[in-house]
């Protein structure tokens, strides 16, 4: 096994029957992330594919409503409705040089599932997607849009039928099949390379910000706020900036349903916050965890931020101070839901809201300086029946 590879985090803590997979993926990423060929061809898929690149959007009325330039990184107008197509088509990519035929993938809620079969089905692949049978049933709509792209879709029976059981089958999966197979992870968690190549395949956010905001302001913002779940958009749009230390890097999490912040109880999701060091996932990171070491399950009114662990890197970052985690609960993300929808026109993802609403909290205050980038991670459509239920009080 090997170790950490961000301060005390990061790592390959996986079983000895998995080191030569992660091996061979890591030489396989080192030989391409930098082939003029691999990168010309990524390049296509991103821009006529995934319909890159996305406009930075100035938010005029929430900008005067708040007394603050603030600016919106659409990822939302990504194909498939947020970033999570991003590092599909980037991994489906590697494994199609890498001379692999079939990509395995778990998913909790269906959208890394969903942005899977987009990218695989496009490039030729055998996609198999591993979800908690209880997850079938609950969001049985993504399910019929993996079908209908032509992925097979697997309900994991066992344990608590939920992703952490998926997760374990997908393992399986690439473990009894690793000749032909790619295990596609869907954030910057995981063993090494993973957390370092979802991060690089989604820093075209962050790359892409960095030009746009020198045309439109002359100068880089004063802060980037993203929501956080394992921390694929929160890294992609922040690690092109991690050496600009004027530029503030604000990740917020999700506080689940509790109405006080401050009480560990109530934060629900909330790893950089208040989780403790372990091992979820091959990976040394903070988890939320009980004092016997087990890892506790989160909960969120947005099924993308429900993780249990952040990514390695992240967690490095808010330890040496580099950014700086904020929390959002339920009610704050709905109301901020809300108020973009009503404001500017664009319904944003309950995950993205959390980033809006910590915004909208921290603005006046000046915390957050004069120019603002929000990542608009994704649209909210896939949670229109959720928010209407809890508007109306069912
Ligand atoms: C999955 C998802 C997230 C959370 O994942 P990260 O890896 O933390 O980015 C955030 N927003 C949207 C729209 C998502 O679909």
């Amino acid at each position: 096994m090997s170790g950490p590879k961000y301060g005390k985090y990061g790592g390959q803590f996986v079983p000895e029957i998995l080191m030569p997979a992660l091996e061979e993926l890591e030489e396989g990423y080192e030989k391409y992330r930098n082939d003029p060929e691999f990168l010309k061809e990524l390049d296509y898929y991103l821009k006529d594919f995934a319909g890159r690149e996305t406009p930075l959007y100035y938010a005029k009325n929430m900008s005067k409503k708040y007394g603050v330039k603030i600016y919106l990184k659409r990822e939302d107008l990504v194909h498939g409705g947020a970033h999570k197509l991003n590092n599909t088509i980037g991994q489906a990519l590697l494994a199609k040089y890498m001379g692999k035929t079939r990509l395995v993938a778990e998913t909790g809620a269906g959208q890394h599932g969903t942005a899977t079969a987009m990218a695989g089905t496009n490039m030729g692949f055998q996609t198999h997607v591993y979800m908690g049978a209880k997850d079938t049933v609950r969001q049985r709509m993504n399910v019929y849009r993996m079908e209908l792209m032509g992925a097979t879709v697997h309900p994991v029976e066992s344990g608590s039928k939920t992703l952490k059981d998926a997760i374990n089958e997908a393992l399986r999966d690439w473990v009894s099949n690793v000749e032909n197979t790619h295990y596609l992870i869907g954030s910057v968690v995981g063993p090494h390379p993973y957390p370092m190549m979802v991060r690089d395949f989604q820093s075209v956010i962050g790359n892409e910000v960095k030009q746009q905001i020198l045309e439109k302001e002359g100068r880089y913002p004063d802060s980037i706020v993203a929501c956080t779940g394992g921390g694929s958009n929160a890294m992609g749009i922040f690690h092109p900036f991690v050496e600009d230390k004027d530029v503030d890097l604000v990740a917020v999490e999700a506080g689940g349903s509790g109405m006080k912040c401050t009480e560990k109880a109530a934060l629900h999701s909330a790893s950089l916050s208040v989780g403790e060091d372990g091992v979820l996932q091959g990976a040394r990171t903070r988890i939320l965890q009980d004092k016997y070491g087990q890892i506790l399950e989160s909960s969120s009114v947005s099924a993308g931020l429900d993780y249990s662990g952040v990514g390695p890197e992240l967690a490095y970052l808010a330890d040496i101070g580099r950014i700086t985690p904020r929390v959002a609960n339920d009610d704050m993300a709905l109301k901020a839901f809300h108020e973009l929808s009503l404001m500017e026109g664009i319904i944003p993802a309950l995950e993205s809201s959390h980033a809006v609403a910590h915004v909208m909290e921290a603005a006046e205050s000046g915390e957050l300086g004069e120019l603002v980038v929000i990542n608009l991670s994704g649209r909210g459509d896939k949670d229109l029946e959720a928010v209407r239920k809890i508007d109306l009080g069912e």
